[in-house]
């Protein structure tokens, strides 16, 4: 859906929006999903996950979503799967070197965070793709990782103040 994948990039700051207002819905639940069990709900989470970002971003599951900081272009669309900016190779109209019919995702995704309020996190490097976690829903990675660091946190504040 390469039209639609375009359209989020030209909306990437009302998606940014509707984003930080479903993430925090979301994230209100976390203790839900987590007491659930993460891995009872991994597969329908998957599904869900991955016909809704696929359908507007032609999301590839890669388990660790940065379509936040990537200007809403999801940069795993690179034919090199280049997670942290572009290659030596793009064109000089800005088109990939690998299809040449189709625009570099990371100068995609730079066009979308210059219109985001976080645009600037697009200058901070991502962390490495982990193959391990490919095809598991980023929704519930969240969840869990923030149930942790909650947990984390109280467990120092009791050693504390114990
Ligand atoms: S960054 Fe990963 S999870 Fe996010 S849309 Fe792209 S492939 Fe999907």
């Amino acid at each position: 859906m390469y039209i639609i994948r375009q359209w989020a990039t030209r909306h990437a700051r009302s998606l940014e929006v509707f984003y930080q207002l479903t993430a925090r819905l979301f994230h209100a639940c976390d203790a839900i999903w987590v007491g659930i069990g993460i891995a009872r709900l991994e597969r329908p989470f998957a599904v869900v996950e991955s016909w809704t970002k696929g359908v507007l971003f032609d999301c590839r599951m890669c388990g660790r979503c940065h379509l936040s900081v990537t200007g809403m272009t999801c940069v795993m669309n690179c034919p090199k799967a280049i997670r942290n900016g572009p290659c030596g190779g793009v064109r000089a109209n800005g088109h990939c070197e690998v299809k040449p019919a189709m625009p570099c995702v990371w100068v995609e995704a730079w066009k979308g965070a210059q219109s985001m309020r976080l645009g600037n996190a697009i200058r901070v490097p991502l962390a490495p793709r982990d193959h391990a976690i490919e095809g598991t829903s980023a929704w519930l990675r969240l969840s869990a990782e923030n149930i942790d660091r909650q947990r984390t946190a109280k467990r120092r504040a009791d050693e504390v103040l114990s």
